[in-house]
């Protein structure tokens, strides 16, 4: 199966718009956290919410019957189209009812997923987008490449050009306010003038048949009350009980999306309105009617593969979602491709996979999944606490099972050890299987370090496994960690802890020196440290959506791991994506009891040493620093598990003068940055990283905790990175 080809889209394959993207996704993010920093119980708004949207969904069909029959007894009506086709005929057949021939529209994510706008226009319908960046879009006949921001890869210059073409207006629109007060007068007049007004619905209260509109301009407000028909578009997902239900979502959305405190328009309204009717045709008062007479209300829920997605056990947390654009925000991939790469039909960003695979069918997801490395630094992002890397992984499993094997699949699968099935793309086994080439190269070297780096050997290597040419490859270590550890004689035999370094496979086969430190440090602390022979936690195949192999590793390890556990033994961790695999993934791999014993016994080794010298550990048994530099590269993976200070803190304890990177990714992310068609990519998200530490590289020591960013360091800056813990090694 060929992989979606991405090698010309960063901004150095695509020019500007990927330089808005980034600059308007960072500062969305850098808004964020302050607006989040300010409220202390956010988390328990996150837990909320969730809890809402589970039950929520949970009790849908009762749900919708319930918003049907409160819509019907305010006098308006309820439809649930069955799909994209379904919805758009019903609206279609709603405008003829009223002889519309023009509409208002505020921004509805839903009526783009069901092509509102081009069944509208092939029925003659005059439509016009009302919300600012929406009809940007429009004028432009693009798609949006942003949940939230739809224009968000347009600069502000281009837009006036894209006006001034469009509409020769009197004065230059060189300005911000110039564009948006000509904006406001152009479509207030469409407003004014429109038969109907359709909008999205943020919420649906299903108690009182209210809808709730989260917007920063106003005009939902006005397309809902000035045409006396409104129509009400949305998934049948966005309905909640009540609006004693809405409250965390108005603390979340806007901080999670543009990361305002409050967002300038939230608009509760139980349609038909009661506001008067308006005739702006010469009239002095445009004011034609008594409150609420004359007014239609129509509220379309769509379903378009919904109800499939709730029985999903994988695809149904998509439905969760309140789309705020967050997830897309904190992806680095995203910052650097945008929407319009990282994105299907409709939905952009991390969770789009899921919207993507739910409405439009695996092949459109598949388009763009890949993009996502796992890296989980959308999932603090994500208000409702939706799992979404892990929607990722499912999808690009069942992408796996579904592709047609061919005739090197044949060849291969009697040769690879792992359990997936034909038609699992080369290059994602050759990475999955990782570990299997870490022990041959092993066991091999030096003699496969010498041949791996002959020009041929990278030659075919790119051609048939996808490696890139331009990237160093590993250099295996004949003697691994695990022998290492066996040969050596135990230097602590009264041990204040007894401790299992767990050998990851780079650590093992590659990095060991950083596994001799480790070991070496722990020891200076007081401990007994055993390094015995376990597999490879799973993080290889599970990134390349193998699944079934990755719960086997999971499986293996956490039996291995589970006795030394219940030995009394605590399990420390050098890499940070197999420290998250024991935190996080195996939740999902493992049963219960095999999951909470490995990740309450586990450790990343910072937050280890750290605990060690909080609890009586003789620092002065590490050495010293004497107001040295350090700059330090934290893992996106630290990050999300909120490990990344314990060696900031640790560094700074000895002394060290600790510069910390704030670039959100190195851009490496695993295997991504070795694969040939993200190459270019990964470049362009270790651009910032190289940006903060190539002027400091010359008299700052370098360090990074994930194998991945040392690879990337080193290619970015050409100068030697390593594991802060070495940093503790007095050899
Ligand atoms: S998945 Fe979460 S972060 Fe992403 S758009 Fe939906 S609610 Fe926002």
């Amino acid at each position: 199966m060929s992989e979606p080809d991405h090698t010309q889209s960063t901004s150095t394959g695509a020019g500007s718009d990927h330089n808005e993207i980034r600059k308007n996704t960072q500062l969305f993010n850098e808004q964020r956290y302050d607006a989040v920093a300010g409220v202390e119980n956010y988390e328990d708004y996150r837990t909320r919410a969730r809890e809402i949207k589970a039950d929520a969904i949970d009790r849908l069909p009762d749900l919708i019957e319930r918003t049907r029959r409160a819509v019907e007894a305010n006098g308006g009506s309820v439809y649930v189209a069955e799909d994209a086709a379904d919805a758009t005929q019903h609206i279609e057949g709603l405008l003829a009812e009223e002889d519309a021939e023009s509409v208002v529209k505020s921004k509805s994510m839903t009526t783009e997923e069901i092509h509102l706008n081009d069944a509208l226009e092939s029925a003659d319908v005059d439509v016009w987008e009302t919300d600012l960046g929406e009809f940007v879009i429009q004028v432009a006949q693009e798609e949006p490449s942003h949940i939230v921001g739809p224009s968000l890869h347009i600069s502000r210059e281009e837009i006036t050009e894209l006006f001034e073409a469009e509409f020769d207006p009197d004065e230059r629109l060189d300005s911000a306010e110039k564009l948006t007060e000509f904006a406001r007068e152009y479509l207030g007049e469409r407003i004014e003038a429109a038969d109907v007004g359709i909008t999205g619905a943020n919420f649906v209260l299903a108690e009182s048949g209210s809808i709730a509109l989260v917007t920063n301009e106003g005009n939902a407000r006005k397309c809902a009350s000035i045409p006396d028909t409104h129509i009400a578009v949305g998934g049948i997902e966005k309905i909640i009980p009540s609006i004693e239900e809405l409250h965390p979502f108005g603390e979340l959305l806007s901080r999670a999306s543009t990361g305002q405190d409050i967002t300038q328009y939230l608009s509760i309204l139980t349609p038909p309105v009661e506001t008067p009717a308006f005739d702006f045709d010469g009239a002095e008062d445009p004011t034609m009617s008594e409150a609420g007479a004359d007014r239609d209300f129509h509220l379309v829920l769509v379903d378009n593969g919904r109800t499939a997605m709730r029985e999903d056990e994988d695809l149904r947390e998509t439905l969760y979602c309140i789309r705020c654009g967050a997830c897309a925000n904190s992806c680095a991939n995203f910052q650097s491709v945008g929407g319009h790469e990282f994105g299907g039909e409709t939905y952009t960003g991390g969770i789009a996979t899921g919207w993507e695979a739910g409405i439009e069918g695996l092949d459109v997801a598949g388009e763009f999944n890949d993009l996502c490395t796992g890296c989980s630094s959308c999932v603090n992002a994500c208000p409702v606490k939706i799992d979404i890397p892990w929607i990722n992984t499912v999808v690009r499993d069942r992408l796996n099972h579904d592709a047609e094997p061919d005739y090197s699949d044949v060849l291969v699968d009697g040769l690879v050890p792992d359990e997936e099935p034909s038609g699992t793309p080369l290059q994602k086994r050759f990475f999955g299987n990782f570990e299997t080439v870490a022990k041959l190269g092993s066991a091999t070297a030096p003699l496969s370090n010498a041949v791996a780096g002959t020009g041929l050997a990278r030659k075919a290597m790119d051609r048939f496994l996808g490696v890139d040419a331009r990237r160093d490859l590993p250099t295996f270590e004949r003697t691994t960690l695990v022998e290492w550890a066996r040969n050596r004689t135990a230097q602590v035999t009264d041990p204040e802890r007894r401790v299992v370094l767990y050998p990851d496979v780079y650590t093992n086969y590659v990095q060991t020196e950083r596994g001799k430190a480790a070991v070496r440090v722990l020891e200076a602390l007081g401990c007994s440290v055993t390094v015995p022979s376990v597999a490879g936690s799973g993080r290889a195949p599970l990134s390349q959506g193998m699944l079934s192999t990755a719960r086997s590793k999971a499986r293996t390890v956490a039996d291995t791991l589970g006795e030394y556990v219940a030995d009394g033994y605590d399990v420390v961790v050098v890499e940070p994506s197999d420290y998250a695999m024991f935190q996080r993934e195996y939740e999902k791999l493992l049963p219960e009891s095999a999951y909470d014993s490995l990740a309450d016994g586990s450790y990343e080794i910072f937050e280890y040493v750290y605990g060690l010298l909080e609890n009586g550990a003789d620092g002065d048994a590490l050495p010293g620093a004497d107001g040295a530099g350090v700059a330090y590269h934290s893992h996106c993976q630290q990050r999300t598990l909120g490990v990344e200070t314990y060696t900031e803190a640790v560094l700074a304890d000895l002394g060290y003068d600790v510069v910390t990177s704030d670039a959100e990714c190195c851009g490496m992310a695993g295997s991504f940055g070795y694969k040939s068609q993200y190459y270019d990519i990964s470049m362009d998200v270790g651009a910032d990283l190289a940006a903060q530490f190539d002027p400091v590289a010359d008299e700052r020591t370098v360090v990074a905790s994930g194998t991945s960013c040392i690879e990337q360091l080193d290619s970015l800056l050409r100068a030697e990175t390593r594991h802060p813990i070495q940093l503790l090694d007095r050899n």
